[in-house]
């Protein structure tokens, strides 16, 4: 395997796809640098092994300020025993680790998004690099991708799941019905602002099945939001045969939400401090007023009142008060 990797990547490890047990080793990455140019960035990964059945890749850490999911992930890459596995489980609680380790959404490595990033290039940056070996070695082998999110520090969500429209409706049925086992309170099907060159764009051209999430934010780790990834993640693996048991379904019932273009994100025209006018999942209208943008640089001046542009519930708010001009500050989603 080793050789073939080699021939496809930069990424090395000793990891072996076909090996059955559980496997806990690294990726590494290389990332020269002025004290080490040998160096590398490595990546715990953990593969799983056993029986017949799907290959499920489990991501977390895509961007490194989201945290719900590195909690989870790695607890399930801790306890999880072979024996309880049929088929293989490659589980990577921390993907984007430079990132994750710095508590941010970009790298400090070279400032990418890793989900901007897909599917990546050999001769690129460091996410590049790594996007490129996910989607050359790791998507091939996989049947079904679970890349969770959160809000990270710019935004606060309904804990949800998400998938985009899909032409091939068969596929985007199998997608529903996993991420209705999932069970998050809300699965919304999302028309992404730049989905081109997201890990979950990668998949569905690439024929694998995939959901990503949005399980709280706030840069904190939503009590709610770990609670729905824990259930969630269980619930999946469930579903596809992968682990044995029946589904928790002490969470709400999923609804399947929508949304449907543009005008329901809501940005700030300016930089300045946002305060919202909702908290999440309240039921607001179209030309409601999302929120006040204050100005503390100068206080007589009157805050701009940002209205909403679409009719729906408030499926996620600004995780923090500072926004930036062209920052999304309220995005709704229309009940299906
Ligand atoms: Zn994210």
């Amino acid at each position: 395997m080793a050789a073939k990797t080699q021939a496809k990547t930069r990424v090395f490890s000793d990891v072996d796809y076909e090996r059955k047990g559980k496997q806990a080793t690294v990726l590494r990455v290389p990332q020269s640098r002025n004290d080490s140019g040998w160096g590398v960035v490595q990546i715990p990964i953990t593969v799983l092994k056993n029986g017949k059945g799907p290959t499920v890749l489990l991501t977390g850490g895509v961007h490194g300020d989201e945290y719900e999911s590195q909690i989870a992930i790695s607890e399930l890459a801790r306890t999880l025993e072979p024996s309880s596995v049929q088929g293989r489980l490659i589980i990577i609680p921390a993907l984007h680790y430079p990132a994750a380790v710095n508590g941010t959404r970009l790298s400090p490595i070279d400032n990418k998004d890793l989900n901007r990033c897909f599917p990546g290039r050999p001769e690129g940056t460091f996410a590049d690099v790594l996007a490129h070996y996910v989607t050359e070695i790791l998507l091939p082998i996989t049947d079904v991708n679970l890349d969770l999110h959160s809000g990270g520090r710019a935004m606060e969500f309904v804990p949800s799941t998400t998938a985009h429209v899909l032409d091939d409706r068969a596929k985007m049925a199998e997608t529903e019905a996993l991420a209705l086992a999932f069970g998050a309170p809300y699965h919304v099907v999302i028309k992404e602002v730049d989905a081109g060159y997201t890990f979950m764009t990668t998949c569905e051209r690439r024929g694998v099945t995939a959901i990503s999430s949005e399980l709280g934010g706030g840069n904190r780790v939503s009590i709610p939001g770990l609670a729905s990834t824990r259930r969630g993640i269980m619930n999946a693996l469930k579903h596809l045969g992968v682990i044995r048991g029946k589904l928790d379904k002490s969470g709400p019932k999923t609804r399947v939400v929508t949304v449907p273009d543009y005008g329901c994100y809501a940005f700030a025209p300016q930089a300045g401090l946002f305060e919202a006018y909702h908290p999440l999942g309240a039921k607001v209208r179209k030309g409601e007023a999302a929120g006040a943008l204050h100005f503390i640089d100068d206080p007589h001046r009157k805050p701009i009142i940002i209205d909403y542009g679409y009719s729906g519930e408030l499926w996620c708010t600004r995780g923090q008060g500072q926004v930036s001009a062209g920052d999304p500050v309220a995005v709704l989603v229309a009940v299906r």
